[in-house]
């Protein structure tokens, strides 16, 4: 089996729960675990430039393989360099195996053990995206971390086809294995399928660890299940993947999720919740959420958040903010600015923690900023139970 560019060096553990902090060394940057990777459509995070990702410490984004394959595509990147070049980022870049988005496209798409054909929203072209094909264009675009094709299912369904997905992912892994060109430079990870059925789960991963990969991924949560099978999922799989590789959970976003995962053993997340929910005019606090919409903040002259070091939170008040919302576009990026800089907080703290071996600490001082009366949701509570951290009460 291949050596891969991939270096996952344990730096801390915690001492009652499953939460570690890690070094992942990549070939574009060595990244800090647990990590949040904003998503970076199109190869730039809206609005964004690289200079304001570096200076709010994003160490590795999520680039989409799907809108990369149509544009720019393979062919320019292929001319014009790796998608690092073409976006001038000179730090960690993982692609989606373009799967996802043809759940979001799932009318336009029909799955066979070939592969995925959908409807280009582009230009109506059919297209079948293959596990070798998702390689190829992921190869083109050269990111530290490419996810394998999986067949995606949609958590609300149960029965045969779940089983069936879960099998064919195994296929289709096998596959990009095969089809991936560039091991040496990139690293590839498999997407641990079985919905919410545990012995699928078991299966898959038992099967998926044999080919030796770099890291793991677990995939189709975060759907709209309920959160007590979410995390039961999450601890299962953790329980079983190997120690010294990364975990990663796919779709992770919510603050919540963030601490609850990273308690049961996992390591990187990605969400565009931060960013979308940032163009309704929502800011991410330690308190929940700010609705900077609302018309109690037209004469709120704070900041966002007094304590945050972000550009926004420097210079300019709630108020500001508030009169720009829904007519200017630099109010969405002011908050997306405070939003990802807020995610970097809460996953540095959370790492400072670990070291410091005071993780269940910040667990209960983040759980009581966050529901300051006490009133947990119960699968939190449950969910840091199973790995030995109270909450206060
Ligand atoms: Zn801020």
């Amino acid at each position: 089996m291949a050596d891969w560019p991939l270096e996952f060096v344990v730096l801390a553990k915690c001492s009652k729960s499953r939460a570690k902090t890690s070094i992942v060394k990549l070939p574009h940057f060595d990244v800090q675990t647990p990590m949040f990777m904003p998503v970076g459509t199109q190869g730039t995070m809206k609005g964004m430039t690289c200079d304001q990702l570096r200076e709010l410490d994003c160490q590795i984004i999520l680039a989409n393989t799907y809108h990369l394959g149509m544009r720019p595509g393979v062919e320019l990147l292929n001319i014009v360099g790796r998608l690092h070049k073409f976006m001038d980022w000179d730090r960690a870049l993982l692609t989606d195996s373009g799967g996802f988005q043809m759940v979001s496209l799932i009318e336009l798409s029909e799955v066979t053990e070939k592969g995925v054909k959908f409807r280009s929203p582009y230009d109506n072209r059919d297209i079948m995206l293959t596990p070798e094909k998702s390689m190829e264009i992921q190869n083109a675009i050269g990111a530290d971390i490419m996810m394998q094709l999986d067949d995606v299912v949609d958590v609300k369904i149960t029965g045969p086809r779940v089983e069936e997905a879960m099998h064919r992912s195994i296929r289709w892994l096998d596959r990009c294995i095969q089809g991936h060109k560039r091991k040496e430079h990139q690293n590839l990870f498999p997407i641990i399928q079985g919905g919410l059925n545990l012995s699928l789960r078991t299966a898959c991963i038992e099967e998926m660890v044999k080919r030796n990969l770099p890291g793991y991924a677990i995939g189709g949560l975060s759907g709209g299940e309920e959160k007590d099978e979410f995390w039961k999922v999450v601890h299962h799989c953790t329980g079983l993947l190997p120690k010294d590789k990364p975990i990663y959970v796919m779709g992770v976003g919510y603050a919540v999720d963030l601490v609850v995962c990273s308690a049961l053993g996992a390591d990187m997340f990605d969400c565009v919740y931060p960013t979308r929910t940032a163009r309704f005019g929502t800011a991410l606090v330690p308190t929940g959420q700010l609705h900077l919409k609302a018309n109690q903040y037209a004469t709120d002259f704070s900041p966002i958040d007094d304590k945050c070091r972000c550009s926004t939170c420097q210079r300019y008040t709630r108020a500001f903010i508030h009169s720009l919302i829904g007519k200017e576009s630099v109010g969405c990026h002011l908050i997306t600015v405070h939003n990802i800089k807020y995610q970097m907080n809460l996953m540095a703290e959370l790492r400072q923690s670990i070291k410091d071996d005071c993780f269940e600490e910040f667990v209960q001082t983040f759980m009581l900023m966050l529901f300051p009366n006490k009133n947990y949701p119960q699968w939190t509570v449950e969910a840091f139970k199973a790995v030995n951290i109270e909450l206060i009460t």
